[in-house]
């Protein structure tokens, strides 16, 4: 424990005022997030859902939960309730299901559109053409009960740094090609989630606001 306290005091003392910090629980059981909770710390994030909504009961009810893995549709229900940011939006279908699931709980749900930016097959997120896609669709002024607060990305899992960066700095080009094209006058149009264990600090000098971590808080 003194090391988890020693691990989030140090990442944060690192951090400029314009970002947060996202600490990832995926994997780690309700007492040791309570733990972290006891340090003051009150923004959390899982990425699945299952998981997540076992935790939820057992923890107590003021911690902010964002959800940050890919989400099913059939899954927006359970945590359209309570989920204070989604950073995974990757499909106009998802964006509709969270809109309705939103509406029914009368509530707004901040969301992000997660970019494909890295060099790896395996992970998901739109393209840019996409995201227009979206955006410009008939149906997408209609949804009122979502907000989109900003872009979220994965870097490649690399040691180049180069790389990486690179990655990162498309994800910040994204987001200010989205913010000049249709977000000019939405003030809450300002994140720009990126920056795991392995490379938050390279993230946060390329303009992040939201950094998800675990590995390097819970070791
Ligand atoms: C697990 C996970 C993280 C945190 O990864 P660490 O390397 O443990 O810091 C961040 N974002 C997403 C989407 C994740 O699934």
């Amino acid at each position: 424990m003194p090391e988890i306290k020693d691990n989030i005091a140090s990442i944060k003392s690192k951090l400029p005022e314009r970002v947060r910090l996202v600490i990832v629980t995926k994997n780690h059981s309700v007492d040791e997030i309570k733990l972290v909770y006891g340090t003051g710390h009150r923004v959390y994030g899982e990425n699945r859902v299952q998981e997540l909504i076992e935790k939820l009961p057992l923890l107590p009810g003021d911690i902010e939960w964002h959800f940050i893995g890919h989400l099913q549709t059939n899954k927006v229900r359970y945590i359209a309730p309570f989920a204070k940011l989604i950073h995974s939006v990757d499909s106009l279908k998802l964006l509709k299901e969270i809109n309705k699931e939103a509406l029914k709980n009368s509530r707004v749900i901040p969301c992000l559109l997660q970019f494909y930016i890295a060099t790896e097959e395996t992970k998901f997120g739109l393209s840019l053409q996409e995201a227009r896609d979206i955006l410009e669709s008939p149906d997408y002024p209609s949804l009122k009960n979502i907000s989109i607060c900003g872009v979220m990305g994965m870097a490649s899992l690399s040691e180049d740094k180069d790389l990486v960066r690179s990655e990162f700095r498309h994800l910040k080009s994204i987001f200010d090609q989205l913010k000049r094209e249709y977000f000019e006058n939405k003030e809450d149009f300002r994140d720009i989630s990126m920056g795991m264990s392995g490379d938050w600090p390279i993230a946060v000098e390329e303009g992040a606001t939201l950094i998800r971590i675990g590995t390097a808080i819970f070791s």
